[in-house]
């Protein structure tokens, strides 16, 4: 844990958030300014800076977070198969537009926030 971390802090439950999933090694809640109708941060509870600080020694738990990610996606809003889905953002530096420093994955789905293809004719 760092002592400074935002996401630390609230994975630690020092600082209040919407929680909605949580193991032993990740953290999920709402985000406080959501961009879609789901938005959802899943972080490592592990203090890791962003993707530019990780190695083949974290494959395996980066493996599991983005399998985690699907079910958590799903089982908070995100219609499944090719009509629904979701988005996986990991924004990693500055010039990748990070702002907090502790590696997350932005879950952003819901009713088409971004889409530029119409909507399927019912
Ligand atoms: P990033 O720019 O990828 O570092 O994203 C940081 C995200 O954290 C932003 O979408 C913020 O809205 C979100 N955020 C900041 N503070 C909180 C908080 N206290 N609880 C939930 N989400 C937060
Ligand atoms: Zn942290």
């Amino acid at each position: 844990m760092s002592q400074d971390c935002l996401f630390c802090k609230i994975t630690a439950g020092e600082i209040p958030s919407k929680k909605v999933y949580e193991d032993a090694d990740f953290y999920a809640f709402h985000d406080i300014n959501p961009a879609a109708p789901v938005h959802i941060l899943l972080v490592p509870k592990k203090h890791v800076i962003s993707m530019q600080h990780v190695d083949d020694s974290d494959a395996a738990w980066l493996g599991k977070m983005m399998v985690l990610a699907t079910k958590i996606a799903h089982e908070n809003g995100c219609r499944p198969g090719p009509e629904g889905g979701f988005r996986l953002v990991a924004n990693s530096g500055v010039e990748g537009g990070q702002e907090i420093d502790h590696l997350h994955l932005h879950i952003l789905g819901g009713a088409r926030p971004w889409a530029k293809r119409a909507a399927p004719a019912a």
